[in-house]
């Protein structure tokens, strides 16, 4: 049976080192949101990623990520989908030591639903996707 993490918005996630890549699409998403254009958004709070194929958000200087405010994201509506798939769609050996997400026993159909939701992507994505169930 596929198991389900329900995030408990713990935002350690938000807080451990490494890149949180951001497509075209998502930068355009995030510089509307606050009212910059594109060039702008990616001068102020962009940086390559570690393999320098990409763009990352950056991060302030003790490491947490630009947009987190206290404990909550400032750009939740529009926050990259790397931030929304973790840790349904991809995660790393020992994450649940430092994520609080609940794990939850719950078949298919359930879990395709709740991860759909989750993380904003299409129903047949989840239930094809390899790291899903
Ligand atoms: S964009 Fe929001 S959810 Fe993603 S790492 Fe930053 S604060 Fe966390
Ligand atoms: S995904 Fe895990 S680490 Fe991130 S906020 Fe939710 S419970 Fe915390």
């Amino acid at each position: 049976m596929p198991v389900y993490y329900e995030c408990q918005r713990c935002t350690a996630c938000c807080r451990w080192p490494g890149d949180v890549r951001v497509s075209e699409n998502e930068i355009e998403k995030l510089a509307a949101t606050i009212g910059l254009s594109g060039e702008e958004f990616i001068q102020r709070f962009t940086r390559l990623t570690r393999d320098r194929l990409g763009l990352s958000l950056m991060e302030k200087p003790n490491g947490e990520c630009v947009f987190l405010e206290g404990n909550l994201c400032s750009v939740q509506s529009v926050k990259p989908q790397q931030c929304r798939d973790f840790p349904n769609l991809w995660r790393f050996p020992g994450f649940d030591q430092k994520c609080h997400a609940r794990p939850q026993v719950v078949d298919l159909d359930r879990y395709v639903e709740l991860v759909s939701k989750a993380t904003g992507r299409p129903e047949e994505y989840v239930r094809t996707h390899p790291n899903s169930h």
